[in-house]
């Protein structure tokens, strides 16, 4: 299949005008001026015309699994009053709800662009139909806490690891994700790191997100200080901050990915670049709860890759009056509304090729460039080519098109398709 439009924007490169992509057997064959690739056609030519043609999105995370929480939870006074609210919501749901409210997420990333997420699974028993039902590129990372439960750290991993064996790890992965500092033991944080080395897999943990998890770990105050009080040891706390905590655990390295990352302690951008961890930044998120800014400049010069997620939409406000969607684009635009200094070029590296690097698949997904996976999305567009990273982050509802792995999910109406002569 040869795909031409108006501009092909590789992300990892300058965008090509006129351009084409040669996809074959799932992956891009071939990148370059439609008058250069027209010759290598032999099968199929699909016009997409005033179109900007690029990588699907990378979605660093999520959780699909809370999208039908939309709107239920107001931006709470403390967020360990919104972990509680959370946790009460969640309890009044059933197996079903879960797998609705999962399925509904995973259409919304596939509208909005998302060919793959990094999503954190907080009921493993709706993986193998719920990753089966979608063509979305799931990396699972499956979620344990188990402060409140008081459960053996080891237990508590055995059934984590027991949850994806055997399952079909499809175009997606699997990780783990301990949820937090304040949620685990440093025990469970230790085993993880052992099992996840040992395996070649992926972790991922919500790290020094709120103020009173960073007060918690670094003063042993506060409110989340006094709400875990009864429920867990807290000997872990008063030994420095939580990105110190998680080095301490060793679960810091270049295969985890730590979300939020808003309140730093001294040498901690530096801490997180050299263990060669990336950051995922949830703006919307952000913006929900009020935390400090994001010290994205600080973790960039430090050498840290900075990724975005859409986090869920437990905690992303209503838009424009209506429940808010998980959209990728609308977290840039909303990183880009509190950033004068970041530009439309790097917000998309962040959706893109930075998402890539975190899950490990820099050259396999993230770019449009020869060898990658045939994962693309388009947006029309009649402007200029330095225009056109800016016109696909202002874009707003369903992409125009989307091939994900080489398969057509979606073509705008009168996309020339026609046979190469
Ligand atoms: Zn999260």
């Amino acid at each position: 299949m040869l795909l031409r439009a108006r501009i092909v924007y590789p992300v990892t490169a300058p965008p090509v005008e006129d351009g084409a992509v040669l996809v074959s057997q799932g992956c891009i064959a071939a990148v370059g001026r439609w008058c250069d690739l027209r010759r290598e056609a032999s099968g199929q030519v699909t016009d997409l015309g005033d179109a900007v043609l690029l990588p699907g999105l990378v979605n660093a995370h999520c959780h699909l699994d809370y999208t039908h929480l939309a709107g239920r939870l107001r931006p709470p006074r403390s967020f360990p009053d919104w972990i509680k609210s959370i946790l009460a919501a969640k309890g009044e749901w059933t197996f079903s709800d879960f797998a609705t409210s999962w399925l509904a997420g995973a259409a919304q990333l596939l509208a909005g662009g998302v060919t793959t997420v990094a999503n954190i699974e907080s009921v493993p028993e709706l993986l193998a139909d719920c990753r089966s039902a979608t063509p979305l590129r799931v990396h699972s990372f499956l979620e344990m806490t188990g402060v409140r439960s008081g459960r053996n750290p080891a237990g508590i991993l055995h059934d984590a690891r027991r949850a994806i064996a055997g399952l079909d790890a499809g175009p997606g992965g699997f990780g783990l994700s301990p949820h937090a500092p304040y949620s685990t033991t440093p025990v469970l944080l230790r085993l993880t790191a052992e099992a996840a080395a040992a395996e070649g897999w992926r972790t991922t943990t919500h790290v020094a997100e709120s103020e009173a998890e960073f007060e918690m770990f670094m003063y042993r105050r506060g409110a989340m200080y006094d709400w875990l009080e009864p429920q867990r040891p807290m000997d872990d706390c008063g030994l420095g901050s939580p990105v110190q905590h998680l080095e301490r655990c060793g679960l810091l390295g270049p295969r985890h990915l730590a979300v939020h990352v808003n309140y730093l302690w001294h040498g901690d951008a530096a801490r997180l670049a050299r263990a060669g961890a990336h950051v995922v930044h949830c703006p919307k998120s952000h913006s929900y709860f009020g935390h400090r800014r994001f010290p994205r400049c600080e973790l960039e010069e430090a050498g840290v890759t900075v990724c975005v997620g859409t986090d869920s939409l437990a905690s992303t406000l209503p838009h424009r009056g209506a429940l808010p969607q998980l959209s990728l684009l609308a977290e840039l635009r909303e990183m880009m509304a509190l950033d004068a200094t970041l530009d439309a070029a790097t917000a998309l590296k962040y959706a893109t090729v930075h998402g890539a690097r975190a899950l490990g698949l820099e050259g396999q997904i993230g770019t449009v460039s020869e060898g990658a996976a045939a994962d693309l999305i388009a947006i029309p567009f009649r402007g200029a080519p330095g225009e056109a990273a800016q016109a696909v982050v202002a874009h707003e509802g369903p992409v125009s098109a989307m091939i994900l792995n080489g398969d057509v999910l979606r073509l705008p109406r009168g996309a020339d398709a026609e046979r190469a002569p």
